[in-house]
């Protein structure tokens, strides 16, 4: 075996332990995440101006259909087993699977 092969071998194989180094990170990093950032809070400014609620049973809004929560929105970021999560709205902050607010967007 040539010294050009054990080179492009070594590169290889870092490349992949680097990789799965870097897929490993990814669960822990949102894990990370859920468990440090603040929820939003339904009094703030955005919150209110965007009707948000973390019961959406307790929505008001006539905009708000029956089957509408963040867990099945668009900008939801959590996993469907999570009570909370990141919402690319309220950037840094968490809101409930079960909330609502009048920027929901059906997820595709
Ligand atoms: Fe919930 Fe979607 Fe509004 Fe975010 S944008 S708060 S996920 S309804």
């Amino acid at each position: 075996m040539s010294n050009k092969s054990n080179g492009a071998g070594e590169r290889r194989r870092r490349f992949l332990r680097m990789s799965a180094a870097g897929l490993a990170a990814v669960p822990i990093g949102r894990v990370a995440f859920a468990q440090g950032a603040e929820k939003v809070d339904e009094n703030s400014p955005t919150a209110k101006a965007l009707d948000y609620h973390h019961d959406a049973a307790a929505v008001t809004n006539p905009k708000r259909k029956k089957d509408q929560f963040c867990h099945n929105c668009q900008f939801f970021q959590g996993t469907a087993k999570d009570q909370w999560g990141p919402c690319t709205v309220f950037q840094g902050k968490q809101v409930a699977a079960n909330g609502w607010c009048s920027t929901w967007v059906a997820k595709a």
